[in-house]
This record gives structure tokens, C-alpha cells and sequence, in this order.
């Protein structure tokens, strides 16, 4: 006898909590399989994001900045300490037990909301059918009249540089290091090898950035790029752009370390490090979930197939998050769960894909949604341009945090607001107001005419956009049309 649900998720990552726990408050008996065992092998929920992504990065991201400012900082502001020591598991410590408050946070609200959360590995093996195989290899049949697949991603590894997990970490790896690695190797500029790369530079770590392209984060607006850049090298990121690596090999003396190879403009180079991680992007989890049977298209880089209400080629069958096309981001993944489970109960619910935010969390932070200059201008798009740096914010220079721009693209026609692209402290929130705004359809008129708080740092979002039309208060106007 088989257990019978309405519903049925496969992963509690954001996306699959955040389906499975809006199923039940629309009324669905719902079920969410969960395989991950923690440290102490305990089930835990909440999937990449709380265990070993979103959340554990930022709590040592958040506690190697207050070391800066600790050590660098204070004395502009007259403040004197003696000496600035780092604990390392001390801050490992921290980390850890955030992740345990909001693991169980997780399965408090699995509960509260009565999802059944149930522990071992899911897999489908008909359009309705679910098998779990327990940690103890007992298996258990659930029947389902929807599934919703939300089994996530996982770590890309290329084989010159095969992970060890001690010398050679991914990303899960990096944020486990008991001591402050003296030399630093990161393989990938991207968000996770600039994000993790910065805690441990900010602790000391001599830090080198190996990127296989000759762009900085080309999907970034160039001139944000370009101060990222100039930022990031000034905090001691050494950033070697176009330099591929070919090859490694592990060291043989008592404390291990690792050379690299990696080919440049100028040829091949070694680089010898104490740590090397290897950030070079995440690919979908799809490993023994589905019967081949079940007949899911998957497609060429493995991701599920779905369409934009996140429905595969088999009717009762979605997928949502990291699994699925589009950005690997935590809140993409919550709102497609929350559109599918929405869409089961009859609502027409959409997720805009056009104004999805993006955010490195480096200090300071980097965030845009929407079109950049780059793109509008491959479009033909005419606009006009607002930029407004943080130097200019008496908020930001009581702070001492004056460094970066916000910049404000709207049509030149119309005015709608087209893309916001900050650099600059509190980079991420500031740029929620704008998603905010341009999911209203908000022009940078509207904005202008908006009342903001003073002093704050959203008062530069209010200049920005008063800027794009030659309008802003507080700093020159140099009206930029294209
Ligand atoms: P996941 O979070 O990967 O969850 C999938 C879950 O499904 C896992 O728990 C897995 O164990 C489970 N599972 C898989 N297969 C099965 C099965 N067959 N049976 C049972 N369970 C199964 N995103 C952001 O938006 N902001 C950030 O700041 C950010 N920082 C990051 C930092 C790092 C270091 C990393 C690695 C990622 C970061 N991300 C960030 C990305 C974010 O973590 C992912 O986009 C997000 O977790 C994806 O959610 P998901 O639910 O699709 O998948
Ligand atoms: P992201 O996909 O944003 O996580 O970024 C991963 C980065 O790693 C990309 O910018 C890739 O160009 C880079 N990358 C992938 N393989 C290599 C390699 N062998 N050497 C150096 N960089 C690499």
C-alpha cells in the first residue's frame, strides 16, 4: 500500500520548501523527500542554500568584513583597539550554528504548515509515483496526483583540478577551513569565487583569481564591472583575466599544498597555493532521480525541460529551481515553487523572468536587474542614463562606505525604467526599490517625484533616476543619452 498525497516534492531546497509548504496552505496533502544528512547525520532541510550556499557564505562574508573594519576601519573614526585577532573555528563555529537555526527553522515550518517531510532519496518512477529509499535502505511507495521535482545543483568539477575536499575544495569545501590558508588559489571569477575568494583575503589570505575569460563578470553592466574590478584588486584580489587552467598537482611534503598550471596570454604558468577552490559554476542534480521510463525531456546541459509555468513534457509533473533553466538563485527557485503550487489551485500566477535580481555580496555589494547599457545598446533601444556616485551621499560618507555608483537606464521615450545596476554599500536592498518600482512599470519620473529619507543611502536611488533626466539635486547633471 502506498502512501497517497496530492502533492509530492522531490528536495527541500528554497524552491522545494517554499513549493511544498504553499501547497498545503492552499490545501494540498503534500509530502517533501529530503536525502541531506548533516554533520551528525541528521536530516536537515532547506537544500544547497542553508546548508552550504546562500546563508553560510554571507555569515563568513559578514564576519570577515567586520574584521576589516575591526583592523582598518575604526581608527578613521577615532575608535582604537589593540590588536585584531581572528578565531577561524570560532567563525566556523557561528556559521555553523546559523545554519542549524534556520535548518530546523525550515523543518519547524515544514510541520507548522503540516507538510509531512519525510528522509531519504526520492525518485520518480511513473507520472504519479514516487519511491523513497531511506537512510536504513528501506523503500516506501508515495502516490502523488502532482510532483513537483526541485532536486537542485551541485558543484561543477573539471578534471585538472580533482577535489579532495582538504587541498583542493568546491565551494562547500571553502567554507569549512580551519585556519587562514596563506596562499589562496580560486579557480573562477564568478559570484561564488569572488564571494568566497573575498572572506578569506579580508582574513589575510594572499589571494589569486584565476579566470578563464578575458572579461571581468561580463554579464555585469561594463562601468559597474569596471569599479568591481578596480574595488576588488584594491582589497587584494589578485585577478588574472584570461588564464585557463590546464592542469594540477598536489605537493609531497607533511603541510600539503598544490601548483597549478594554467594557460595565459603569455603562455603556461605554475602558481603554487595552500588552498585552491574551484568555483567554476554548478550544473543540475538529475543523478538517479527519474525512470528513464517516465519518458522527462532533459536537455543538453541536464537540466529538466519545463516551459514558463515550470510544467515538464509530462502532464502532473513540474520542476523548479536550480534543476530547471535560468539563473541558480534561491529566489527565482521559491517563486516558481510558489507559482506551480499556485497554479494547482487554479490561480494564474506568473513569474516575471524579465526582473529577476542579481547580487554578489562583496564589499561593497553588487546588484543590477533588468537591461544594462550593453544590452539596450545591441537592442537599438534609445535611453537615457542617471548615475549617481556614493561619494556624493552624506549617508554614505558618515559611514565611511562611499565607495561605487548607482546607476538609473531608462527609455529615452518612454521613461520607463529599464535596468538599475549599483555598486555600492547595501548594494542588494538599495536595489530591491527598484525591482519594486519596475515591477510596477515605474518611470524615472516616478522616482523623482518619490519622497526618500534623509540622510540614507536610498537617496541615491531617488538621484540616480532624477539624474536620467537631467533633473538630479545633489550632483551634476551630465545628461548621458544614447
Ligand atoms: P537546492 O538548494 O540545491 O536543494 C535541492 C535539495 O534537493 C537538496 O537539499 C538535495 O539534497 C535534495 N535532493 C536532490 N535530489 C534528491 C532526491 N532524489 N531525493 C531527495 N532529495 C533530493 N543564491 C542566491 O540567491 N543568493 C546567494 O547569495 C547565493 N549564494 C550562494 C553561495 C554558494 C556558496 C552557493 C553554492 C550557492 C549560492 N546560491 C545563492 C545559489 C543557491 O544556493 C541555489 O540557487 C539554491 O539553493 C537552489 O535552490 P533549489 O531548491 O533549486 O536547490
Ligand atoms: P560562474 O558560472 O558564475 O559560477 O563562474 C564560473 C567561472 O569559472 C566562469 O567565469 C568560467 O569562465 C570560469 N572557469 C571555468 N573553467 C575554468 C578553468 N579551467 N580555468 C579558469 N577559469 C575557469
Amino acid at each position: 500500500m502506498s502512501k497517497e498525497y496530492d502533492v509530492v516534492v522531490i528536495g527541500s531546497g528554497p524552491a522545494g520548501y517554499v513549493a511544498a509548504i504553499r501547497c498545503s496552505q492552499l490545501g494540498f496533502s503534500t509530502a517533501c523527500i529530503e536525502k541531506w544528512l548533516n554533520k551528525e547525520n541528521k536530516t536537515v532541510y532547506g537544500g544547497t542554500c542553508l546548508n552550504v550556499g546562500c546563508i553560510p557564505s554571507k555569515a563568513l562574508l559578514d564576519t570577515s568584513q567586520k574584521y576589516v573594519e575591526a583592523q582598518d576601519h575604526f581608527s578613521i573614526h577615532g575608535i582604537k583597539v589593540n590588536k585584531v585577532d581572528i578565531d577561524v573555528p570560532a567563525m566556523i563555529g557561528r556559521k555553523d550554528q546559523i545554519v542549524t537555526q534556520l535548518t530546523q527553522g525550515v523543518k519547524g515550518l515544514l510541520a507548522a504548515n503540516k507538510v509531512d517531510g519525510i528522509a531519504g532519496t526520492g525518485k520518480l518512477i511513473s507520472a504519479n509515483k514516487v519511491v523513497v529509499t531511506g537512510h536504513d535502505g528501506k523503500q516506501e511507495e508515495l502516490s502523488a496526483k502532482h510532483v513537483i521535482i526541485a532536486a537542485g545543483s551541485v558543484p561543477i568539477d573539471i578534471p585538472p583540478t580533482p577535489i579532495d575536499q582538504e587541498t583542493i575544495v568546491d565551494s562547500t569545501g571553502a567554507l569549512e577551513f580551519q585556519a587562514v590558508p596563506k596562499r589562496l588559489g580560486v579557480i573562477g571569477a564568478g559570484v561564488i569565487g569572488l564571494e568566497l575568494g573575498s572572506v578569506w583575503a579580508r582574513l589575510g589570505s594572499e589571494v589569486t583569481v584565476l579566470e578563464a575569460l578575458e572579461d571581468f563578470l561580463p554579464l555585469v553592466d561594463r562601468q559597474v564591472a569596471k569599479e568591481a574590478q578596480k574595488i576588488l584588486s584594491k582589497q587584494g584580489l589578485d585577478i588574472k583575466l584570461g588564464a585557463r587552467v590546464t592542469g594540477s598537482k598536489l605537493g609531497k611534503g607533511a603541510k600539503k599544498t598544490v601548483t597549478v598550471e594554467y594557460l595565459g596570454e603569455d603562455g603556461e604558468h605554475k602558481a603554487t597555493f595552500d588552498k585552491l577552490i574551484v568555483a567554476v559554476g554548478r550544473k543540475p542534480f538529475t543523478d538517479a532521480l527519474i525512470d528513464p521510463e517516465v519518458g522527462i525531456e532533459i536537455d543538453e546541459r541536464g537540466f529538466i525541460k519545463v516551459n514558463d509555468q515550470c510544467m515538464t513534457n509530462v502532464p502532473n509533473v513540474y520542476a523548479v529551481g536550480d534543476v530547471v533553466r535560468g539563473p541558480m538563485l534561491a529566489h527565482k527557485g521559491m517563486e516558481e515553487g510558489v507559482m506551480v503550487a499556485e497554479r494547482l489551485a487554479n490561480k494564474k500566477t506568473q513569474v516575471n523572468y524579465q526582473l529577476v535580481p542579481s547580487v554578489i555580496y562583496t564589499h561593497p555589494e553588487i546588484a543590477w536587474v533588468g537591461k544594462n547599457e550593453e544590452e539596450l545598446k545591441a537592442e537599438e533601444v534609445d535611453y537615457n542614463v542617471g548615475v549617481f556616485p556614493f561619494v556624493a551621499s552624506g549617508r554614505a560618507l558618515a559611514a565611511n562606505d562611499a565607495d561605487g555608483l548607482i546607476k538609473t537606464i531608462a527609455d529615452a521615450k518612454t521613461d520607463r525604467i529599464l535596468g538599475c545596476h549599483i555598486i555600492g554599500p547595501s548594494a542588494a536592498d538599495l536595489l530591491q526599490q527598484m525591482v519594486i518600482a519596475m515591477e510596477f512599470s515605474a518611470s524615472a519620473e516616478d522616482i523623482g517625484l518619490t519622497m526618500f529619507s534623509h540622510p540614507s543611502l536610498s537617496e541615491g536611488v531617488h538621484e540616480a533616476a532624477l539624474a536620467a533626466n537631467g533633473h538630479a539635486i545633489h550632483i551634476g547633471n551630465r545628461k548621458r543619452r544614447k
